[in-house]
């Protein structure tokens, strides 16, 4: 095909599409697939998800919701939200006016970005960060500005967060339990950032989608909760991971109606609505009894503590393990494989355990090119199979 369709020297993509790079984790996925390596570099699980939850889809279909859902949620599961987010966390709901259920929480994120954000305004983001929150700053035309988590912990220097809120500051993103950290922020942190957000008008944008997945007595506390910030935060979760169905793309966003009418707009015209079935569903999942995400919880530790030894075992020991979420970011360098992109391809290559180089969850050079993440979303079989693989690096030096 011709590739020159304007006057000559013309771009034919836009500044926006030219400034978004690749997804490393997607493409780790695909490096991962061609040389039959265990894929622990995307996090999604390998294990099936609630039976209630797959039969309620089953029936949702059979009972012929196949259309266009409302475009804002189907009231199923905006009730069944707002009943959630009061039982779980004493949060007051109108599932009318403060709900919108989207394409996953990353359409959420882009919503509110979009919906809330002006361009040229500024973003605050700390990094490490899982690697959309860049990309949603920039469709929406607006600058990230980041500040940094630091080990042991993954906190931040108070004065270094002041530091980054200015007069175009619009908002903050916060991921907790967090990615790639495994970071759980406590009442303390959030009340840091909640001072920061009310002194100079900031919006706090929440991805909470590892809400239900915290260890060794780490609780997860909703920013929407904190004093001063219900009316000024947009709280963002999904089916994807306290369900383990991350291919439904069912999410929302919740905020005040305000806010929530802003995205709205931006999602009735960028996907109309999240798929009908699935929304359905989710009116099931969401009311799961409170054992069923104890359950959740206690595998995904015993799925962390065998992670950590696998990981001690190749030789590997992070700084922090995680408190929550189901990733671990680890120094690298001790294998002696080079940078974090060649360790990641080494490792999938050669021993058949795919990892994502630590860069891509920093948008400074420096600190993640000695690190690489690994998701341990798997069954206990997977991960003790990439065990077998990478003590082959202790067993033979590569
Ligand atoms: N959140 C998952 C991860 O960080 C999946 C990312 C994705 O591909 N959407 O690995």
């Amino acid at each position: 095909m011709a590739a020159e369709a304007g006057p000559p020297g013309r771009a034919r993509v836009s500044a926006t599409a030219a400034s978004l790079t690749e997804s490393v984790i997607r493409e780790m996925t695909r490096l991962a697939l061609q040389h039959n390596a265990i894929n622990l570099a995307q996090g999604f699980p390998d294990f099936p998800a609630p039976e209630e939850v797959k039969r309620a889809a089953v029936a949702a279909i059979e009972a012929d919701l196949n259309q266009y859902p409302i475009t804002w949620g189907q009231l199923s599961i905006r009730e069944a939200l707002a009943e959630k987010y009061r039982h779980h966390y004493g949060m007051t709901i109108d599932p009318e006016r403060d709900v919108c259920v989207t394409c996953g929480a990353t359409e959420a994120m882009i919503g509110a970005m979009v919906g809330c954000v002006d361009p040229g305004q500024e973003v605050i983001i700390f990094e490490p960060f899982y690697e959309n929150y860049g990309a949603a700053a920039a469709i929406a035309g607006a600058s990230p500005r980041y500040v940094t988590l630091r080990e042991p912990g993954w906190s931040f220097d108070e004065a270094e967060l002041a530091a980054a809120f200015g007069n175009r500051t619009r908002a903050i993103v916060l991921n907790t339990p967090g990615n790639p950290t495994g970071k759980v922020f406590t009442r303390e942190e959030l009340a840091v950032i909640a001072r920061l957000c009310e002194k100079h008008g900031v919006l706090a944008i929440t991805d909470e989608i590892y809400e239900h997945i915290v260890y060794d007595g780490a609780r997860h506390i909703p920013m929407a909760t904190v004093p001063g910030m219900e009316d000024r935060t947009i709280t963002i979760s999904a089916l994807s991971k306290s369900y383990s169905v991350t291919g439904w793309r069912v999410g929302w966003a919740i905020a005040p109606p305000d806010l929530t009418d802003a995205i709205r707009r931006v999602h009735d015209f960028v996907t109309v609505g999240a798929p009908t079935p699935f929304q359905e569903a989710g009116a099931v999942a969401l009311r799961l009894p409170d054992s069923y995400y104890r359950q959740l919880a206690a595998g995904y530790l015993e799925r962390r503590d065998l992670m950590l030894g696998v990981l001690a075992a190749a030789g590997l020991r992070p700084a922090t393990a995680p408190a929550g979420a189901y990733y671990i970011m680890t120094d690298a360098s001790v294998l002696g494989l080079g940078d974090d992109t060649a360790t990641a391809r080494a490792l999938t290559r050669k021993v058949g355990v795919a990892a994502v180089p630590g860069s891509s969850f920093y948008a400074r050079a420096g600190p993640g090119r000695s690190k690489i993440r690994f998701s341990y979303s798997k069954k206990l079989a997977t991960l003790r199979e990439a065990g077998r693989r990478l003590a082959q690096l202790t067993a033979d030096p590569m």
